[in-house]
């Protein structure tokens, strides 16, 4: 399958000035990501809040600028936010964020916000839209006499349908979801994930979802990338994370899923503070929390290495001896 999206050492720092000197503090928010997306595919992102994910999500869009590296979307460099190629190629890529309710406009009905952009992006003659707009509808779930509601007349889980009904109306290639579920009661959050692993599925999305719940990423995820502070410290594909977790924070991540038979004692519990973006640790930002840290995980950053064919791991420990990621 053909390489859709592509982030190559992506970096992302936020500068603000603090206290009465007016000293200036830098967060990396994003520290050198990589990461691959094929057509068709779906990468989970998974990280605690504060590890950079929100931001990658919105790189990979170039909704937010990087300071270094570059994003590549089916083989060409991000144009500049803003700009009417990007606005072109934004019907290419869509975003599915977390509160529907601030991504839909109250003043509109559900099958207005739906057509609307087949208007902008001219989908079809103006005849043809309201069929598509219906089924567009019936595509994510919603009966066709909701068409007439307004967003605050609708559950969030069905105005998370209406986002995402939008989101496919001009048939993206590429989807990024910023945790879609999170803000939905527990009793649907189901539901809206399979909603999206089905349409993927139908339409050959490529599809990045991200989430600060490993097991939510379980149902979908083909790949995962686990993030903590700014980099990413393991990647690999999905079952194999799950399975034989290798950089111990993906080791704690998995190990705090319930699993039926396990007994709960084999639960990893991570000591100390939860990470804070802004106090990063020096040499492995993991080490205060990390029950394998040894000396040199205090000094040096360890990069990413590869274990086995598709797999990364950033551990000095665990990951063994080999061959750095290549460049
Ligand atoms: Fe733990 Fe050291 Fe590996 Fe970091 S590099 S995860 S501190 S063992
Ligand atoms: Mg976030």
């Amino acid at each position: 399958r053909p390489l859709l999206l592509e982030a190559r050492d992506l970096v992302r720092i936020y500068r603000s000035r603090r206290g009465l000197t007016g000293a200036v503090t830098e967060v990396r928010a994003v520290d050198e990501v990589s990461l691959k997306l094929r057509a068709g595919e779906t990468l989970g992102i998974v990280g605690e809040s504060g590890s950079g994910k929100s931001t990658l999500g919105r790189m990979l869009l170039g909704l937010d600028p990087a300071q270094g590296g570059t994003v590549l979307f089916e083989g060409m460099p991000l144009p500049r936010f803003g700009t009417p190629i990007w606005r072109r190629l934004r019907s290419r890529m869509q975003m599915v964020w977390q509160d529907p309710l601030s991504a839909l406009d109250r003043r509109l009905t559900v099958a207005a916000q739906i057509r609307e952009p087949l208007d902008i992006h001219r989908i079809g003659t103006p005849e043809e839209r309201p069929a598509r707009t219906a089924s567009l509808m019936t595509a994510v779930g919603l009966r066709a006499d909701q068409g007439g509601r307004y967003p605050h007349e609708l559950s969030g889980g069905q105005r998370q349908r209406v986002v995402i009904a939008r989101a496919l109306a001009t048939n993206p290639a590429l989807l990024v979801c910023d945790e879609p579920v999170s803000a939905l009661d527990v009793s649907i959050q189901a539901q809206v994930v399979n909603l999206l692993r089905d349409l993927q599925g139908q339409k050959g999305l490529g599809m990045v979802f991200i989430s600060h719940d490993l097991k939510v990423v379980r149902n979908l995820a083909d790949r995962v990338a686990v993030m903590y502070l700014g980099r990413i410290v393991e990647e690999g594909p999905a079952e194999q994370i799950f399975a034989e977790p290798r950089h111990p924070y993906t080791q704690a991540l998995v190990s705090s899923i319930p699993v039926p038979g396990r007994p709960l004692d084999a639960r990893i519990l991570l000591q100390g503070e939860p990470p804070n973006p802004a106090a990063r640790p020096p040499g492995c930002a993991f080490h205060p929390r990390c029950p394998l840290a040894q000396g040199l995980c205090r000094t040096r950053v360890p990069a990413l290495r590869v274990p086995e064919p598709g797999r990364a791991v950033a551990c000095h420990v665990t990951a063994g001896a080999q061959s750095p990621v290549a460049a």
